[in-house]
């Protein structure tokens, strides 16, 4: 476990962890005050004493073709309150960058409309 930064929303400390979803080892880069666990039901729901909700997934960007959003990557995010990114197309070939921000609910957010000089 590393501190990565402070949360945009509550300023508490953004931890790595590494954990395993599916047989597949990520990181998760959680605020500590956003914990989640399994209820009785099997959902993954936020614990009770959670007030806050910021955690980013390190293959946030899979669908876009980014394997791992890395340490580096989300701290930088965490200083500087946006970062850059490289996505690619489908085949790879093709690659492109965009800025990401933070988001509250979803983590990170793609701002799409902006072109990276
Ligand atoms: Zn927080």
């Amino acid at each position: 476990m590393s501190i990565l930064g402070k949360c945009p929303y509550c300023n508490s400390n953004v931890i790595s962890q590494k954990i395993n979803v599916k047989g597949k080892n990520i990181k998760l880069y959680t605020c500590e005050n956003a914990k989640k666990e399994y209820d009785e039901s099997e959902q993954y729901v936020f614990t009770a004493d959670s007030t806050c909700r910021f955690r980013v997934y390190s293959n946030a960007f899979l669908r876009w073709n980014k394997r791992s959003f890395s340490e580096y990557e989300m701290k930088k995010l965490l200083q500087e309150g946006q970062t850059t990114i490289r996505l690619h197309g489908k085949k790879g070939s093709s690659e492109y960058f965009k800025y990401i921000i933070p988001h509250e609910e979803y983590g990170v957010s793609i701002l799409w409309e902006e072109e990276v000089s």
